[in-house]
């Protein structure tokens, strides 16, 4: 299967003539998805939302931020969305812009809706008018699945829990009717939860790493976490970019599932990002007034706040058997690994910011 990957590859050897256009691209796999495309030699815009405070801190931790074409719009207003396709006439889109929080899709689930799914619909109507020919990539979510049974792939069903997974439902169908009805290279990728350095700080693995790290530097603090035994399917995003630009390779296009294919708690995440940060810690208690003590001081680190608990949550674990025969791609990263390189790169920042202290 990868020599059909090669041979769609070798349609286009001259790379540097091909364009690609990222949406997200100021978020963490828009970030790492232009940095492997500007490797391949694609001419890369990224498509990015204005706002007051410059964003672009992921793109100058890459290196990139001078290398690709800046493209201002926004998933909620159409005509912005038509300029976008005009100005970068992509070979390929990958769309990574959302509302990505599930949490705050609770709270705004009408604005959710609108950009996670009216957003999508707005992008292909202005594909199908403008660059027919672009072949698309979808992010949608393991969030579709829901409490549907483990492990799960492109047979589950969709049982979605949050207003964000189903936005992301009403987005995947809309690619697969705009694909069936226009003959249109439209892909989604099923993306279980991806994680990195460059992962937001509202995200729960981001908040244990850095937290962890600070907690190590200064001696300080508690780290306050929702339901510490969801499981979750955990990978890298620098790896998972890899399958979604597989997808866009091949002839056929279609939908796919991108996860590890094992879950981990996120419990089990503390255990391995204390371990990296340089803590041995033990866990005491039950239930939501477990804790997790430092064994060398006996200082608490890990607390339940239940507010923080999801009003619905789900354990989430994928099925990667389809995408491995037909991509020929397995994620390459465990979570041991994972939790080590982000609490590296948070032990880091926390040192200098000591420094600057
Ligand atoms: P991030 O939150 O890091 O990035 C989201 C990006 O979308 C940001 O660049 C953000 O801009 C942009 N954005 C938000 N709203 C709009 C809007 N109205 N118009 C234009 N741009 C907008 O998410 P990730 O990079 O982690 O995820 C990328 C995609 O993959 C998302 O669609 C997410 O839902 C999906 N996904 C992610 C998974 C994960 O585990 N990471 C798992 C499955 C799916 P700004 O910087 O201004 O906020």
């Amino acid at each position: 299967m990868t020599d059909k990957i090669r041979d769609a590859a070798n349609e286009h050897p001259d790379l540097t003539s091909r364009r690609a256009l990222v949406t997200g691209i100021t978020g963490q796999s828009g970030a790492y998805m232009a940095d492997l495309l500007l490797s391949k030699g694609y001419d890369v815009y990224g498509g990015f939302r204005r706002s007051s405070t410059p964003n672009f801190w992921r793109l100058r931790a890459l290196g990139i931020f001078e290398k690709v074409q800046l493209v201002s719009f926004d998933l909620g207003d159409q005509g912005s969305v038509e300029d976008l396709f005009a100005v970068a006439r992509p070979d390929e889109c990958y769309n990574f812009a959302s509302q990505s929080s599930v949490p705050v899709s609770f709270q705004q689930p009408d604005y959710t809706n609108d950009v996670n799914a009216g957003g999508v619909i707005r992008m292909l109507h202005a594909m199908r008018r403008l660059a027919p020919e672009c072949r698309f990539y979808q992010a949608s979510s393991s969030e579709m699945f829901g409490d549907a049974p483990t492990p799960q792939g492109l047979e589950s069903p969709f049982r979605p829990r949050s207003p964000y997974a189903c936005a992301k439902v009403t987005a995947h169908l809309a690619c697969i009717n705009y694909r069936d009805a226009y003959k249109l290279h439209i892909n989604c990728g099923i993306a279980f939860n991806h994680e990195s350095p460059l992962r937001g700080v509202e995200f729960v693995t981001k908040k244990i790493t850095q937290s962890l790290a600070h907690m190590k530097v200064s001696g300080q603090g508690v780290l306050e976490l929702g339901n510490i035994f969801a499981k979750r399917d955990w990978g890298f995003a620098g790896d998972y970019v890899h399958a979604m630009w597989r997808m866009l390779q091949i002839d056929a296009p279609g939908d796919f599932v991108i996860c590890t294919g094992e879950s981990f708690s996120v419990q089990d995440f503390v255990d391995a990002a204390a371990e990296a940060v340089g803590f041995e810690i033990e866990w005491a208690g039950a239930g939501q007034d477990t804790v997790a003590l430092d064994m060398n001081s006996g200082r608490e680190l890990v607390k339940i706040d239940p507010d923080l608990y999801r009003p619905l949550d789900m354990d989430l674990c994928g099925d990667p058997t389809h995408t491995t025969d037909v991509l020929g791609w397995r994620a390459k990263t465990d979570l041991k690994d994972l939790a080590g390189i982000m609490a590296a790169w948070d032990l880091q920042e926390a040192k200098a910011a000591r420094l600057v202290e």
